[in-house]
């Protein structure tokens, strides 16, 4: 199974509303803002065949008369039924009807799109293609008719608390699944929620089972994100979780039952954290002078150990407005000293990507073929570089180059002697 959290946050928190969807099929809950969440994230909902609603909290379930509306928007086929408390429809019509009430009646939306609802109670089963939803009343401080829920497909269960305080149902429910989407508002547990400490015993006296907490506030994913707890995943919004069959895409961890297995996704905070991604272009070039020798520098990377003292053609990132010949003529201007006529691009890029401390970096480069402009070279050398030198083609072998660059060079003396 497939679980993509659309939100993780409690009211409050920067991160979406509480809202887990399974195999793109089921949604859990739909609170304040989930239509809107998936939709940025290109989720299309008219795959979605049902939606759990846990209680009628608006953090759980405002959204689900604007999901409705939705639908209707680009609605083709299939059903959708809705799973939730006594008083599930009326609460949604009455939602609908109130504020919605100048297009479209809430009977014709249901007519049109195929929705129909279903009453939970405590421990009532309903099937739903391939999986088995069960609800367990659960306490939410004094509103009644709260519930957590099951799914069960191909003998895999995953479990939701919904929003619940440490009360038997949350037991019961970590009980029989494998692995539980829990309620972790606080960091300690009250009559409405669960807390770290409550999941902090849980995975000490269930260490079989595995958590992914939700409903966090900001003081509780950082509480819990400090901990080193095998037991526990921290996600965030828009993350991807799989469990059970058929997830051996990347498999990152293999259970002793040799049955279930899970995975996170590679894009996914390995570090806790997001790593911010950037993109950067970058032009160089292959300089010759009247030996046929070529321009080489030594780099000088302190924070990136994989780059520092290895040597490249000279170039650099394109600034704002540039064109790339502009970008190469500055560059090797500013690293050597020495004015540079740009000719021909060669045909070839290269493509690396560098993990610094705080962001990953995609870096795309281009080479330019360069000749000397003048015989005037002004004394000055960039503070990136230890120094350059000119080289003759049968020495390139003498030198540890950075991704790309001997090929680039190899290319473009092929270039030249074609000429
Ligand atoms: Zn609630
Ligand atoms: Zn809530």
């Amino acid at each position: 199974m497939k679980i993509k959290m659309i939100g993780t946050g409690a009211i409050g928190a920067k991160q979406n509303s509480a809202s887990t969807l399974i195999d793109e099929t089921i949604l859990v809950d739909c609170g304040n803002g989930t239509v809107k969440a998936m939709l940025k994230n290109d989720i299309d909902i008219n795959k979605i065949q049902a939606v759990l609603i846990t209680h009628f909290h608006m953090d759980h379930f405002l959204d689900l008369p604007i999901f409705l509306l939705t639908r209707t928007f680009k609605y083709k086929e299939g059903t959708l039924t809705v799973y939730g408390p006594k008083g599930i429809e009326a609460n949604c019509k009455e939602l609908y009807d109130k504020y919605m009430n100048d297009g479209d009646s809430f009977e014709t939306i249901k007519k049109n799109t195929g929705i129909n609802f279903i009453e939970v109670e405590n421990g009532s089963l309903h099937n739903l293609v391939e999986y088995t939803i069960k609800s367990y009343e659960v306490t939410h401080g004094n509103i009644s008719d709260c519930y957590g829920y099951t799914l069960e497909k191909n003998n895999c269960k995953i479990g939701f608390t919904g929003d619940a305080s440490l009360c038997e149902n949350v037991l019961k429910i970590i009980d029989e699944s494998y692995l539980t989407i829990i309620d972790m508002c606080y960091l300690k547990g009250n009559i409405y929620h669960l807390g770290c400490d409550n999941i902090e015993n849980i995975c000490r006296n269930n260490p079989n089972k595995k958590y992914i907490p939700t409903h966090m506030t900001t003081i509780s994913r950082n509480y819990i994100m400090d901990k080193k707890n095998d037991n526990l995943t921290i996600l965030n919004d828009y993350d991807d979780y799989v469990i059970g069959k058929g997830s051996n895409d990347i498999v990152q961890e293999k259970m002793s039952n040799d049955f279930y297995y899970n995975y996170i996704n590679q894009n996914q905070m390995k570090e806790k954290k997001h790593m911010e991604k950037r993109t950067i272009f970058v032009f160089k070039g292959i300089l010759f002078n009247k030996e046929n020798e070529i321009l080489i520098d030594n780099r000088k990377e302190e924070i990136l150990d994989d780059a520092n003292e290895k040597w490249e053609v000279p170039g650099g990132k394109i600034e704002f407005g540039e064109t790339p010949e502009d970008a190469v003529k500055r560059e090797l201007f500013e690293e050597t000293g020495y004015n540079v006529k740009v000719n021909e691009i060669i045909p070839y890029s290269k493509v690396s990507m560098w993990q610094y401390s705080d962001y990953e970096q995609h870096t795309v480069i281009f080479f330019y073929m360069c000749e000397l402009a003048d015989e005037e070279h002004i004394n000055r050398q960039d503070y990136k570089i230890n120094g350059y030198k000119w080289v003759k083609k049968d020495e390139l072998d003498n030198y540890n180059f950075l991704p790309g660059n001997k090929e680039a060079i190899e290319i473009a003396i092929k270039i030249k002697e074609s000429k």
